[in-house]
Formats: structure tokens, C-alpha cells, sequence
């Protein structure tokens, strides 16, 4: 907690009261329709997608996997309560019937409070969004956590996204209407973005219902089409700016003067696997970063 922004504590805390809480990360391997041809190919120029797949978790069944996660966290702290995280891939993509059981299995997982299901947003029909706001219904709650990653349709296009701002926003609404929490992941510093762009999106993220949103600074990751941009022609061959941790750390600050109150802040930045990253390497653990940037917003009261 902080008095600077709403952080991703305080908002688990306001929608599932006190105590602890830990997201158990699953692996559904259900793929993502702008690899596969359905929406698009190749994917997101950035997209490698082992680099944010914990090892953690990794198994075909996912009460199996939450099981064991459940088991090491719970060592530890015997009244830990848990989300169950569909982090990679896009996680409503394929039938309805066995993306609904995959759900309700997860749920039924002692301990387990709730979902996180991150997709993107022109993967979510209405049927579905009308049964999972059924789970949401009860004592256990499912929040849906949608790439954004820009409000730029330019931006969006350069990037391979194969989806538009207004789709994010229809997704958005949709989810909300039928009471379910929404919560949008942005990236920064993407080919061709300035910092009055970002500045735009932040206005734009204001107007819509969201309750949380995740930024992370662009990482260029091996093995990925930005990869081999970068390396045939540095920053400006992809057409990126300059992200030096300083300069990172001044518009996290910013943003935070800009965005709703009541909108959480979950993190600002991301780690991909050291052996994977290429570009930057700052070298900063999420809370160094966090605790650099509560002082720089202290300096600037
Ligand atoms: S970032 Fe997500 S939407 Fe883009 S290619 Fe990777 S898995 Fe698909």
C-alpha cells in the first residue's frame, strides 16, 4: 500500500477481503489465434511466448498443476488463499464446453478463490462472457485480463496485434456489463510510440471501466521478429526510443499523475529470462524498481 496510487494489494484486498493472496500461474498450451492463422500469423513482433511462461505449473492437468503449486506455496503460509492465473497464450481461445470445464475444475481446487484469465480482446465471444459471469456469480470471483497493449490502431498494426483499440474497448465494456472485473496489460515504449502517445493512452484507459492494468517496458526477447529488427538495425531499426531505466522510471511517475484513482496498478515493469533478453537490461528486480519509483514520486510532492 502506498499514497501515491492504488496498488494490486490494496484492489485483491477491497474484492476479496483481507489475507493473503497468491496467483498459482497455469499453463493451458490452448495456443493464440494470431499465430495460427485464425486471426493472423507469425504473432506480435515481440512475442516469445516461453519468455513469460513460469517453469512453474507446466503439466497437462491443470488441477494436477495447481495442486502442486498449491502445495508449495501452502508450506509456507497455511492460510494462503489463491487465484488461479491463465497467464499465457490466449486463454478463451477454443470450445466453449472444454474452456468451461477447464474453469470450473480449476475452481473446485481447495483454496482456490478465483480466476484471472488473460486473453486478447477479440477472443471473447458473449456466450462465453455470459457463462463465466455465472462463476462470477457465486462465492468465487473471475477477472479478465485483456492485451491491450496500446490505444494506438497504428501502433497496433505495427506490432502485428491484428486487432484495433475499439475492439479492446467493445471487449471492455461487454466484460463489465456483465459484472466481471476487467484488467488491461500495456506495454511501453513500442515502435513508434512517443511519450504523448502513451500519455494519450493513459487518458483513454480513464474514460473505460477498468479496475486494473499491468504496464511493462518493451523488451526485445530472442527468437522473436523485434529480435531480429533490432539486430539488424538497433533501436532505430525498430523504430523504438531510448529506454534507459531513468527515463522509464520519469514516465511510470507521469503515468501515475495522470490515471484514474481508482484504477490499481499491478506492476510497471517485466522480467523476461536473462539467457532470452536482449534489450534493455536493466538488471532490476520488480520491487528495486518499485521502491526507485515511490522515490521519485516523494521528490516530486
Ligand atoms: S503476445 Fe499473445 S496475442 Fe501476441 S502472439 Fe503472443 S500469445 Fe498471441
Amino acid at each position: 500500500m502506498n499514497s501515491y496510487y492504488r496498488d494490486y494489494s490494496d484492489y485483491l484486498a477491497d474484492t476479496f477481503g483481507p489475507g493473503k493472496i497468491q496467483k498459482l500461474t497455469v499453463n493451458t498450451r490452448l495456443g493464440c489465434p494470431n499465430r495460427d492463422g485464425t486471426i493472423g500469423r507469425g504473432g506480435c513482433i515481440y512475442c516469445n511466448n516461453t519468455a513469460f511462461s513460469p517453469e512453474m505449473g507446466v503439466g497437462d492437468d491443470i488441477v494436477d498443476q495447481l495442486e502442486a503449486s498449491r502445495c508449495f506455496f501452502g508450506r509456507k503460509y497455511s492460510d494462503m488463499r489463491y487465484l488461479a492465473y491463465f497467464q499465457s497464450y490466449t486463454n478463451t481461445y477454443g470450445d466453449m464446453d472444454r474452456l468451461m470445464s477447464m474453469y470450473r475444475r480449476a475452481l473446485e481446487v481447495d483454496d482456490v478463490i478465483g480466476l484471472i484469465i488473460g486473453t486478447r480482446p477479440d477472443c471473447m465471444p458473449d456466450e462465453l462472457l455470459k457463462e463465466l459471469a455465472i462463476l462470477n456469480g457465486g462465492a468465487k470471483r473471475v477477472i479478465i485480463e485483456y492485451g491491450a497493449e496500446s490505444s494506438h490502431d497504428e501502433t497496433l498494426a505495427r506490432i502485428n496485434r491484428c486487432h484495433t483499440w475499439a475492439v479492446t474497448e467493445d471487449a471492455v465494456m461487454r466484460t463489465s456489463d456483465v459484472g466481471i472485473d476487467v484488467g488491461l496489460h500495456f506495454i511501453l515504449g513500442l515502435p513508434g510510440e512517443t511519450e504523448p502517445m502513451i500519455l494519450k493512452t493513459i487518458e483513454r484507459i480513464n474514460t473505460l471501466p477498468v479496475s486494473t492494468v499491468k504496464f511493462h517496458q518493451l523488451q526485445v526477447v530472442k527468437g522473436t521478429r523485434l529480435a531480429r529488427m533490432y539486430e539488424s538495425g538497433g533501436l532505430q531499426g525498430c523504430g523504438m526510443m531510448e529506454l534507459t531505466v531513468e527515463k522509464y522510471l520519469d514516465l511510470c511517475a507521469t503515468i501515475i499523475g495522470r490515471l484514474r484513482k481508482d484504477i490499481a496498478i499491478e506492476r510497471f515493469v517485466s522480467q523476461s529470462p536473462a539467457d532470452l533478453l536482449i534489450y534493455p537490461r536493466w538488471g532490476l528486480k520488480n520491487y528495486q524498481f518499485t521502491h526507485r519509483l515511490l522515490g521519485i514520486l516523494a521528490s516530486r510532492r
